[in-house]
């Protein structure tokens, strides 16, 4: 319709950011936090133990594997997914919904399966994909990381190929070969998509 919605117009807009393991997409959310306050960050739940330095409620809201079956039992994820074969990882359905309905640009920061599941409930949402400027550069920022021991790091590698291959499927690809070059053009296509709805 060519009527102006001004109902929807106060919503804000779901951008859902995805890309492989170690590509880098935890360090664009941290710099978009400090740097972009005016964007609202969903908070996932997952199984996996907290790394150091991760903050219950901040960076996860860590919870046990039956806490977690209870929630999808009554539907109060938008997303969910098994995440590299081990812990579970899902979005809350609740504060996205508060979020976008305050007319706040929400950010959901989660694998490919969830990105998916997303797009096919919330297909308006705008769906970034994340990108390493090169197969060497990732396996050597995995590498690096040193999080992961060498079995873990396989499996990863294994599920990032695949991961590579569905850029096509995003709206947009970001490659993240600066960390600030990559926020800002993070944050300006998350308004700009905005302005054309
Ligand atoms: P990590 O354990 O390193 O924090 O995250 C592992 C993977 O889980 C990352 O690819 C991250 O994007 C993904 N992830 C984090 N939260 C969610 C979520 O709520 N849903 C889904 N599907 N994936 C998530």
């Amino acid at each position: 319709s060519s009527e102006p919605d001004l109902g929807d117009a106060r919503r804000g807009r779901l951008t859902v950011l995805a890309g492989p393991t170690a590509v880098g997409k935890g360090t664009i959310a941290a710099y978009v936090r400090t740097h972009f306050p005016g964007v609202w960050f969903s908070v996932s739940m997952t199984t996996r133990r907290p790394r150091p330095g991760e903050v219950d409620g901040v960076h996860y809201h860590f919870v046990d594997d039956q806490e977690f079956d209870r929630l999808v039992e009554a539907g109060q994820f938008l997303e969910h997914a098994v995440v590299h074969g081990a812990a579970k990882y899902g979005t809350p359905r609740g504060p996205v919904e508060r979020a976008i309905g305050e007319g706040r640009d929400a950010l959901l920061e989660i694998d490919l399966q969830g990105a998916r599941q997303v797009r096919e409930t919330w297909p308006d949402a705008l769906f970034v994909f994340l990108a390493p400027p090169s197969w060497d550069e990732l396996v050597r920022r995995l590498v690096g990381r040193g999080t992961e021991d060498h079995g873990e790091r396989e499996r990863r590698l294994a599920t990032a190929r695949e991961e590579l291959a569905a850029q096509k499927e995003f709206d947009e690809v970001i490659v993240n070969d600066d960390v600030r070059r990559a926020s800002e053009e993070l944050v300006s296509l998350m308004r700009s998509g905005r302005a054309g709805r």
